[in-house]
């Protein structure tokens, strides 16, 4: 009698964990100590289609597999999953599993802990294991990733759209460009010189709006190309105040150039270096009525090898309330937006000259005052080139280069954009160049293996045969004929690296972009000295 209730009462409360089990959320199982089914809660059986635990136990991976038709690595990486714990008696928490089958041929994914069971000396004697459910959460990932892919792929063709249209735009603009100069020099009159200024004056500006855009587009593919100029700083702020004097005597402002006189020249990217402070004292200019704009450079430490350089711009206009100060350098940001129409813009400027000031291993402060001005500070340590007379002005240029009446030699240009091949002609002419030119690849090729020059310029895009395939079909034939070499200088309005270094590769001396302009004499004459040709 007494055991008899004592069997109810072990009955009734394994009946009661039982009922427990067979309910609980999640897949429940558990195993012998050779892996074979010892029991399982509802879910379990449900999957292979059992009524009952005893159809379950007993089942090997191997049976279960077949019940359910897994491939025989998911019943191995199920096997060996659970004998690890069995060996080691050490749990394995949230592995994800290979998806599978339950018995309706349902796809399931699974992520499942395994833990020992152990007997009241600790050794191991079984295995449980609880696997959730997570398909949905799967199905979600997928469709993320796959929604990610799609936005990749529209993200770069906005990409590739936006670098076409500016490079198309920009083949165009620089022969305006190039023409425009050629008037401001040649103009036979004041007007006409004016009109030209103000020509090329508004089609810079497009092309540094371009470029900009450019420049915006390869930061976001992560393309970073920094150049080592070498940089006579005091001669480039006289340069750079002398592209803002009409702006800013247009505007009945003054224009306050202070420059330290230890001055030296140094490495560093001139363009990027040249975009930064152009584009704050456009800023400066743009946001101030009356008062002064200033440019101050001053070697803040020179040592032997490098310089501590602080440039400041500073201006007596508008100014920028504490609270915007961090956000005007963010993409797109502009106090001032274009609906209220006083101040134009396109808020990507000091965006952009954040990021060259960080590519060039600088700093930017900005300091301002509303209705007083603002003061933007660049400090950057750059190597310093010691013995280097630069000369980077163009007037020195001009009137080495320039001796009328000689001539300087043979040289061929090909460019298929007839507005441009007129305006480097143009150039080249005026330099004393006896210049051939030509429109198309395979004439270009003609040409350089039947007349000689002293150098040849050629653009990459020309439209039956590919800069670059001139390039490498006349070095060979340059080599097997015994010829002697002859600089060749691409011309293009490619900016991207890997067009560069195809061009190097192919045996391209140099790759000059548009616009062509009289500095670009420069380049080439350091090139073919390097050479030892010389014009
Ligand atoms: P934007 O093309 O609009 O000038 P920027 O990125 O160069 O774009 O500048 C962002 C914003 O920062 C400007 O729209 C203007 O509101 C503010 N800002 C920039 N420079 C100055 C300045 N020197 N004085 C006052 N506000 C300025």
């Amino acid at each position: 009698m007494k055991n008899s209730s004592l069997d109810q009462s072990v009955r009734q409360t394994v009946a009661y964990y039982e009922s427990i089990i067979a309910k609980m959320p999640g897949h429940v199982y558990w195993l012998d100590e050779h892996a074979f089914a010892l029991g399982g809660n509802e879910n379990v059986l449900n999957m292979f289609g059992f009524k009952s635990v005893d159809e379950f136990k007993g089942l090997s991976f191997e049976k279960m597999g077949e019940i359910c038709n897994w491939s025989l690595e998911t019943v191995n990486s199920f096997k060996k999953d659970s004998l690890e714990v069995l060996h080691t008696g050490q749990a394995k928490l949230n592995i994800e599993e290979p998806p599978i089958t339950n018995c309706q041929g349902k796809l399931i994914f699974f992520l499942t802990s395994r833990v020992p069971i152990l007997d009241i000396n600790n050794k191991v004697i079984g295995v449980i294991g609880i696997s959730i459910d997570i398909t949905e959460q799967k199905k979600l990932e997928e469709n993320l990733k796959l929604a990610k892919i799609k936005t990749e792929i529209a993200d770069k063709a906005k990409t590739e759209f936006i670098m076409n249209m500016s490079h198309d735009l920009r083949t165009p603009l620089t022969g305006i460009i190039s023409l425009a100069s050629l008037q401001v020099t040649n103009g036979t009159s004041v007007q006409e010189r004016q009109y030209g200024q103000w020509i090329y004056s508004a089609a810079e500006q497009l092309l540094e709006l371009l470029n900009s855009v450019l420049e915006v587009t390869a930061a976001e593919y992560h393309i970073e190309l920094i150049a080592k100029d070498t940089l006579h700083l005091q001669q480039f702020a006289e340069e750079l105040q002398a592209l803002m004097q009409p702006v800013v005597v247009a505007k009945g402002l003054e224009f306050q150039l202070k420059l330290d006189s230890r001055l030296p020249s140094v490495i560093t990217d001139q363009i990027k270096l040249k975009r930064i402070i152009l584009n704050l004292l456009s800023n400066a200019v743009k946001f101030t009525k009356q008062g002064k704009i200033g440019l101050e450079i001053t070697a803040l430490m020179i040592k032997k090898d490098e310089a501590k350089i602080e440039i400041r711009i500073t201006d007596t206009g508008i100014g920028i309330t504490k609270d915007k100060l961090d956000k005007i350098f963010d993409r797109f940001y502009r106090v001032h937006p274009s609906y209220q129409a006083e101040y134009s813009g396109y808020g990507i400027g000091l965006f952009l000259v954040k990021k060259a000031v960080k590519l060039l291993g600088g700093k930017i402060k900005v300091t301002s005052e509303t209705d007083k001005g603002s003061c933007f500070s660049l400090e950057f340590i750059f190597p310093v080139v010691h013995n280097v007379i630069a000369k980077v002005n163009s007037e020195i240029a001009h009137s080495e280069s320039v001796q009328l009446g000689k001539v300087n030699g043979a040289v061929l240009v090909a460019e298929d954009n007839t507005l441009v091949l007129f305006a480097v002609k143009n150039i080249l002419t005026n330099l004393g160049f006896d210049v051939t030119t030509v429109t198309e690849g395979k004439a270009a090729l003609h040409a350089l293996q039947n007349k000689s020059f002293v150098w040849a310029l050629l653009d990459i895009g020309l439209p039956d045969l590919d800069g670059t395939e001139i390039v490498r079909c006349y070095r060979q034939w340059e080599q097997k004929n015994n010829k002697y070499y002859l600089p060749i200088f691409s011309l293009t309005a490619h900016i991207e690296k890997d067009i560069i270094d195809k061009c190097k590769e192919v045996g391209f001396d140099y790759v000059l972009k548009k616009p062509f302009t009289e500095k670009d004499i420069q380049m080439i004459k350091k090139i073919l000295e390097e050479k030892n040709v010389f014009f």
